[in-house]
C-alpha cells in the first residue's frame, strides 16, 4: 500500500502543479490583453509622518480585476509579468498613468502630492529604461522631484552595472529613490550605500513581529539608526495598530504606511479622503 500511497501523492502533486501552470499561462495571456485594454487600475495608499497628523507621499499600487477570476494579487501578476517579459510594458503603463494621476491630484488639491512608484529590478537591467522615463517626464512637463521610485533589492541582478547606471541617471534627473522591502532576503546596508537612495522602507514582515518580539524591536531600532547614519529617511510598512506606531516613534522612524493610517484606495476615494481630512482640520 505504501507504493500506492506514494503513487497517489505523486499524481496529486503533479495535478496541482499542472493546474498552477495552467493558471499562470492563462493569466499571462489575459494580462497582455488587460494591458492593451486598460484592464489594470492604480490605487493610492497614503503614508503619514509619525510626528504629526501631516500626510506624506502616497504609494501607487497596481490592481487587476480579472473578468472571470476576480482580483489577482499584484505579488502574483507582477511575478508573471517579470517571467514573461510583460513587465516592461506594465511598468511603462504604471509610470505614464502615475504621471497623469499626479497632474489630476495637483489640479484637484491645489498642490502636488508626492507619489512613490514600484519599479521592478528587471526594468533597471534594461539599457534604455532611465532615458525612457526621463523623456516621458520631460515631454509631459512632469517634475521628477514629485516622484519616488521604489526598488526591491535582489541578490542576483543579471546586470549590476546597468542597474546602477539607470538608478544614477534617474537620480541625476531629479527622481528620488527608495529601497523597498528592506529586511527580507539579502538586504545589506553596504549594498544600500552603493546607490543614491534617499529613503529606506522596512518590510512589513519585520514590523508585524515587533509587538510580540523584543529581539525584533532591537533589530528594527538598529536598522533605523544605521539608515539614519547613511542619511536615509525611514518608512515602516504594514502598521496595523497604535502600539506599533508608538514603538516606531520612540525609534525616530520618520514615516509609516499601513492599514492603521489608510488602506490602498482608488484615486476618487483618495480625493474624498483628503477632503474629509481638510474639513477635520
Ligand atoms: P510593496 O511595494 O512592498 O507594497 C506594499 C504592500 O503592502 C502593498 O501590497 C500594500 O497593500 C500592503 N500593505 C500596506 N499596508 C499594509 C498593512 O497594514 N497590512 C497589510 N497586510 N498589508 C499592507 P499589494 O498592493 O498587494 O502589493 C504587493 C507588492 O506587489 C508590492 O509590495 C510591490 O512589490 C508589488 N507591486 C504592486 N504594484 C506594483 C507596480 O505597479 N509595479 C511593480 N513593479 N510592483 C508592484
Ligand atoms: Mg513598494
Ligand atoms: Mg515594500
Ligand atoms: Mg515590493
Amino acid at each position: 500500500t505504501t507504493a500506492i500511497e506514494s503513487d497517489q501523492r505523486v499524481v496529486i502533486y503533479s495535478e496541482a502543479n499542472q493546474q498552477a501552470g495552467l493558471r499562470r499561462l492563462q493569466l499571462a495571456q489575459d494580462l497582455e490583453d488587460a494591458l492593451e485594454q486598460d484592464g489594470l487600475m492604480l490605487y493610492l495608499q497614503p503614508q503619514q509622518y509619525i510626528d504629526g497628523r501631516q500626510q506624506a507621499n502616497c504609494e501607487v499600487l497596481a490592481r487587476w480585476s480579472h473578468p472571470v477570476l476576480g482580483m489577482i494579487p499584484p505579488d502574483e501578476f507582477i511575478g508573471i509579468a517579470e517571467q514573461t517579459g510583460l513587465i516592461g510594458s506594465l511598468t511603462q503603463w504604471v509610470i505614464g498613468e502615475s504621471f497623469a494621476i499626479s497632474e489630476q491630484l495637483r489640479r484637484a488639491i491645489g498642490e502636488p502630492v508626492q507619489l512613490s512608484i514600484n519599479i521592478s529590478a528587471s526594468d533597471l537591467s534594461h539599457p534604455e529604461f532611465s532615458e525612457w522615463v526621463i523623456r516621458e517626464a520631460v515631454s509631459r512637463g512632469i517634475n521628477p522631484g514629485n516622484f519616488i521610485l521604489e526598488v526591491t533589492e535582489t541578490a542576483h541582478n543579471q546586470n549590476q552595472a546597468m542597474f546602477q547606471r539607470n538608478l544614477i541617471k534617474l537620480n541625476e534627473a531629479g527622481f528620488m529613490l527608495a529601497i523597498d522591502d528592506f529586511g527580507t532576503g539579502y538586504s545589506s546596508l553596504t549594498y544600500v550605500s552603493d546607490f543614491p537612495f534617499s529613503e529606506l522602507k522596512i518590510d512589513r514582515s519585520l514590523i508585524s513581529e515587533m509587538a510580540s518580539s523584543a529581539r525584533q524591536q532591537k533589530i528594527i531600532r538598529a536598522t533605523i539608526d544605521m539608515a539614519h547614519g547613511l542619511g536615509l529617511v525611514v518608512t515602516a510598512e504594514g502598521i496595523e495598530d497604535e502600539a506599533t506606531l508608538k514603538a516606531l516613534a520612540t525609534m525616530h522612524c520618520e514615516k509609516i504606511q499601513g492599514y492603521y493610517y489608510a488602506r490602498p484606495m482608488p484615486v476618487a476615494d483618495y480625493l474624498a479622503w483628503v477632503q474629509t481630512r481638510i474639513e477635520a482640520l
